[in-house]
């Protein structure tokens, strides 16, 4: 099939899906971006909240990210350049963060491509070589297809159309984390602005001071992520009583004596970092099914991160390319 033929529909707008329908786009490929969110983020959300009558923002999945690879960091670098991310050293060396929310580098992939967002793909299916890609207002055709959303959610999609890729993605599984964003009317006598612990006995396992990053200000903002097994015990809590919850681990885990917050809200991430293991740890960034023209990208098949996830969608892309 000439390049001119192809149509690649690309299901998910998080870094992956962006970075492999940015790569498609260099090679002059056609594609159509569908993401179910009503804006850029996945798991590198921003979100806003009204407190005291200001609009303050709050990272509330990723807190920072790394670029260790030559290829990643290039990118970074462009994106520093163009005041999208800004280095971030209380969370370590090399450590970066988007400007003015963690989504900026999102928002500026997207916009040359044209998402379609609040756009959930509900059924893919193939019929005589072509893809037919449904969402809750249609249906359009493509030559190919390239799946971009967390593993479990992958599976659920491609379970009949591409089983193959199905079985690879059920094998996944991911850790939740209910997060939470909390604003103080002072500041809290803790000191250093990132606080991370892989410790699993520890029951928080990353707290950042949200309004010490560069381009933000407002009040005293933190995001407290608890650890995967607190998150686990408390997951069908309302949103409302795991605030409190996490919020009085970590108090206590600071050692510090609790403050009445002038914000509190919770957010459960069911899917927040999947364990990289299985079939897909065999070195393979993404997979590509050739004969069918579908594929599967995503954190979950290089590490549960924002890097993982640009490398796995361009990794796509490549495969993409070279299937002609
Ligand atoms: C709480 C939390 C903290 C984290 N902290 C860090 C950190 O500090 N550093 C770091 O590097 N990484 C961190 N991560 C991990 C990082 O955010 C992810 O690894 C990365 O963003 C994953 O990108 P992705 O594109 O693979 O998936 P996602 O970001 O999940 O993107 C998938 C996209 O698909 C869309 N979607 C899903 N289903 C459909 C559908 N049916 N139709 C259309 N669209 C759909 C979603 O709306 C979403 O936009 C954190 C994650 C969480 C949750």
């Amino acid at each position: 099939m000439g390049s001119s033929n192809r149509h690649i529909a690309i299901i998910g707008a998080g870094m992956a899906g962006l970075s492999c329908a940015t790569r498609l786009a260099e090679a002059g490929l056609a594609t159509s971006i569908y993401d179910k969110g009503r804006g850029p983020g996945g798991r590198m959300a921003a979100r806003r909240a009204e407190v005291d009558g200001q609009t303050v923002s709050f990272d509330h999945g990723t807190q920072a990210f790394f670029a260790t690879h030559d290829s990643f960091r290039a990118t970074v670098d462009t994106w520093n350049s163009a005041g999208f991310v800004a280095p971030w050293q209380a969370a370590g060396e090399g450590a970066w963060v988007g400007t003015p929310g963690m989504n900026a580098p999102l928002r500026a992939m997207a916009e040359p491509l044209g998402v379609q967002w609040g756009n959930r793909v509900e059924a893919i299916t193939s019929h005589d070589g072509v893809w037919m890609v449904a969402n809750g207002t249609g249906e359009a055709q493509f030559s190919d297809v390239a799946i971009a959303i967390p593993a479990e959610q992958a599976a659920v999609l491609c379970a009949e159309a591409a089983p193959q890729l199905a079985d690879l993605a059920k094998a996944v599984q991911s850790d939740p984390s209910w997060t939470v964003m909390a604003s103080f009317a002072e500041a809290l006598p803790i000191d250093g602005d990132f606080h991370a612990s892989d410790d699993a006995n520890k029951a928080i396992r990353r707290a950042s001071r949200n309004s010490a990053k560069p381009g933000r200000s407002g009040f005293e903002n933190w995001v407290i992520q608890a650890s995967a097994s607190l998150s686990q015990s408390i997951l069908e809590l309302d949103a409302d009583e795991a605030a409190k919850q996490v919020l009085a681990v970590f108090f206590a885990q600071n050692g510090v004596a609790p403050v009445d917050p002038i914000h509190l809200v919770a957010h459960r991430w069911r899917y927040a970092f999947p364990l990289v293991n299985g079939p897909l740890a065999k070195g393979r960034q993404a997979i590509w099914d050739d004969a069918a023209r579908i594929g599967i990208c995503g954190d979950y098949c290089v590490s549960p991160d924002v890097e993982g996830a640009w490398l796995s969608g361009r990794a796509l892309a490549e495969q993409i390319i070279l299937a002609g």
